[in-house]
């Protein structure tokens, strides 16, 4: 990291107050692991370390296939809590597929359940709904995939906007391309933001899925701060075992995590950063206390 990159950088030695937990870190998305705490005990976890906010999944607000407005007063009671103690709620975790195999069909199917996830995120106040947009269209290339998801996504922008609620498209690592996201580069995701120019979309940056990428700041020069909707942290493990469920803590892996973020911070962006850490041979077996712990002295310390 240069020193004028450096100098742009907001300091996170003294408290959390800039970090946000994506409720993953604690394997509360997937069945089978995390200690399976409520939304209220994982708050008041949050709120006790002087955490900025938090980023949940559907299925911790209610069962997936709850219906929406059961799901929704539920998300409101969530949202107030969270905003009780001071916190934000950052974000939802996410919409379904837009394209590849295992979009939701028909396709009317799919719109259904990306406007219930745009409902729900607006239930809970969350700022931003996250969208991972799934593999590549059978049949289909890959600049075809693309298209079919910047027409898609284009189709929700006026209804996110309606409800206050921001999408953020969110590029995945490569290794993803074929059955999660066919959006792989944050050179791909800005041009489909420049094309939709929409208020409501914009960027969702994960230090798992770029910090390979050498051109990241020169492409996130070309977006307006409001366009970046959140910075994911973890870290890209020497070894990894499982490109889905062993994502790094911060610090213990290659990325390097400063200067990633210099170069998000030197595009504008001010909000939040957000730990997601998918870990089920590590995190995930420890007390969630630990996890939250440790997220929070890295935060501070390599961050
Ligand atoms: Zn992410």
């Amino acid at each position: 990291m240069s020193a004028a990159e450096a100098q742009t950088l907001r300091d996170f030695s003294q408290d959390a107050s800039l970090l946000a937990l994506n409720t993953a870190t604690l394997g509360h998305n997937l069945d089978g692991f995390g200690a399976g705490w409520s939304c209220e005990r994982v708050i008041d976890a949050c709120a006790e370390r002087g955490l900025g906010g938090i980023t949940f999944w559907r299925r911790e607000i209610a069962p997936i296939g709850t219906p929406l407005a059961a799901f929704e007063a539920r998300a409101t009671e969530v949202g107030k809590r969270v905003r009780a103690f001071g916190m934000q709620v950052a974000g939802l975790c996410r919409t379904p597929f837009v394209v590849g195999r295992t979009t939701p069909q028909p396709l009317s199917a799919m719109f259904d359940d990306f406007k219930a996830s745009i409902d729900m995120a607006a239930a809970l106040g969350a700022a931003t709904l996250t969208i991972v947009v799934g593999g590549v269209e059978p049949g289909h290339n890959l600049r075809q995939s693309l298209a079919m998801v910047q027409d898609r996504v284009g189709q929700m922008a006026d209804y996110a906007a309606a409800r206050g609620v921001g999408l953020g498209l969110e590029p995945l690592n490569p290794v993803y391309g074929g059955n999660r996201s066919c959006l792989t580069t944050v050179r791909d995701a800005v041009n489909m933001i420049d094309a939709l120019s929409h208020p409501a979309i914009g960027l969702a940056v994960d230090v798992y899925h770029v910090w390979w990428d050498l051109s990241l700041a020169e492409q996130l020069q070309r977006l307006k701060p409001e366009q970046i909707h959140g910075f994911h942290l973890c870290d890209w493990l020497e070894d990894t075992e499982d490109f889905l469920l062993d994502r790094g803590m911060m610090g213990d892996g290659v990325a390097d995590l400063k200067h990633l973020r210099a170069a998000v911070e030197g595009a504008g962006y001010r909000g939040l950063c957000e730990v997601e850490i998918f870990s089920k041979r590590s995190w995930w077996t420890k007390a969630p206390e630990e996890v939250l712990d440790t997220c929070v002295a890295r935060f501070k310390e390599v961050c």
